[in-house]
């Protein structure tokens, strides 16, 4: 089973990503984290792209596209992928979909999690003072739910069509979250 959580940042993606791969044995692909531990290793790619990581602003497809495609092709975690921030742009969910069929896979679930905007702020702002992540900075949040809204919006108009589309009210209790999608997966 591949998942796709979905949504804008602060949304629960990777919370839920977590539950889920403690449920199922999985793994969780979150392309925001696979970054940061770049930037930490002060790789090449890290290189390239701590400016945009630390400005709000996506990395370029080809760098993630390219992190990700090992991780699909790898053997360990075929059919248990749970992806956590990726896609987020068209061309990388056109990319995922080539890259599931390469590798015989397919997507299974497309759970959105909605959450308006000033949830969105509260809730990062609450993040920052626990994860202290250099892009929860009120001014920078700002910057990213504009991506959001620009670029990653698009690939959620793309989704809503798909039959394999679940939308949740993401500003639940992050329990009640879980349980809306056990309850899905079920069926
Ligand atoms: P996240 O941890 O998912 O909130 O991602 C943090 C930051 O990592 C984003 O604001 C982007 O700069 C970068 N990032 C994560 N995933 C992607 C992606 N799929 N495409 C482009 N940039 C990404």
């Amino acid at each position: 089973m591949n998942i796709i959580i979905f949504g804008p940042p602060g949304a629960g993606k990777g919370t839920q990503a977590k539950f889920l791969v403690n449920k199922y044995n999985s793994f969780q692909i979150s392309t925001g984290d696979i970054l940061r531990e770049e930037i930490k290793k002060d790789s090449e790619i890290g290189k390239k792209i701590i400016n945009n990581m630390n400005d709000g602003k996506f990395v370029d497809d080809e760098i993630v596209n390219k992190l990700l495609e090992k991780i699909v092709f790898d053997k360990n975690k075929k059919n248990k992928l749970i992806f956590d921030g990726y896609p987020r742009t068209i061309d990388q969910a056109k990319n995922l979909e080539k890259l599931l069929e390469k590798s015989d896979q397919n997507i299974d679930y497309i759970f959105f999690l909605n959450v308006n905007k000033d949830s969105i702020i509260r809730r990062i702002e609450k993040r920052k003072i626990l994860e202290k992540r250099s892009d929860d900075d009120s001014e920078i949040i700002l910057k990213r739910y504009d991506t959001y809204m620009v670029v990653t919006k698009p690939v959620l108009d793309y989704y809503s069509k798909n039959k394999k589309f679940h939308e949740i009210d993401g500003s639940m209790e992050i329990n009640d979250i879980s349980s809306k999608i056990e309850e899905i997966l079920r069926v």
